[in-house]
């Protein structure tokens, strides 16, 4: 069951939470304003529909995640989104990630190996007002070769290593954001491609992820 009804005090705690993410340093205002404006109870369970604006992850379908909002702000400010930039998200989960960088007008094409959340993908209420993000139901490893190159990678799941086919699907100059397993947690990468084709590292603070797993899980 979902609450579809964006009331004030939803806004309100919308609000609220924009703050805390101030506090904990997020700046970009493009970030902070798609965040404002996207409400966050229509990803998760009515239940939950009086905490849905609390800095923290949820558990959706399939024993799998919604990022805590710190964490996806925290990613999308790193990926310095233009708009009409061609970003291809790896996790869609409950497309709340998604659905920040379609809002701050990106061409967005996210990729779910769980079979059963890629199928609510096709209720997603809001997708009349974002033309631009498309769904697919695939393994991240593999990314998408049809569609390459992006501007920009997402990574939303710890991955045990670099794809090397993520990095042949970005642009020269494209960044990738990954959350990169190390022993206790993951350490957020971003990395750039260079003119020669080689890549560069920058690394930022960890954070804890649901595993990125190869191949993909057909149970509907
Ligand atoms: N971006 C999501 C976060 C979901 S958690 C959100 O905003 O809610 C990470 C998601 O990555 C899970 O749904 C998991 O099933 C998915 N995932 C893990 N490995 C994957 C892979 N190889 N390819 C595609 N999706 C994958």
């Amino acid at each position: 069951m979902r609450n579809y009804e964006d009331t004030y005090r939803h806004k309100g705690l919308r609000k609220k939470l924009i703050d805390i993410l101030k506090e904990k340093g997020i700046t970009d205002s493009k970030v902070l304003s798609a965040m404002n404006s996207i409400p966050r109870h229509f990803f998760l369970d009515s239940a939950l529909d009086e905490i849905a604006y609390e800095d923290r992850a949820f558990s959706i379908d399939e024993g799998q995640t919604i990022s805590q909002p710190y964490t996806v702000a925290y990613q999308t400010q790193l990926l310095q989104i233009k708009p009409n930039d061609k970003i291809l998200e790896i996790g869609t989960g409950s497309i709340y990630q998604a659905t920040v960088l379609a809002e701050m007008g990106a061409k967005v094409f996210t990729i779910e190996r769980q079979k059963k959340l890629f199928d609510n993908t096709k209720d997603f209420i809001l997708k009349s007002n974002y033309t631009n993000l498309k769904f697919f139901y695939g393994d991240g490893f593999e990314g998408l070769p049809t569609y390459a190159p992006f501007d920009k990678i997402l990574i939303t799941a710890a991955a045990p290593f670099i794809p090397p086919k993520l990095i042949e699907q970005l642009k020269i100059g494209g960044k990738m954001i990954i959350p990169l397993d190390e022993e206790q947690h993951q350490r957020m990468l971003r990395i750039t491609k260079n003119d020669d084709g080689s890549s560069s590292e920058e690394a930022f603070e960890n954070f804890s992820f649901v595993p990125m797993l190869s191949g993909r899980n057909s149970k509907a």
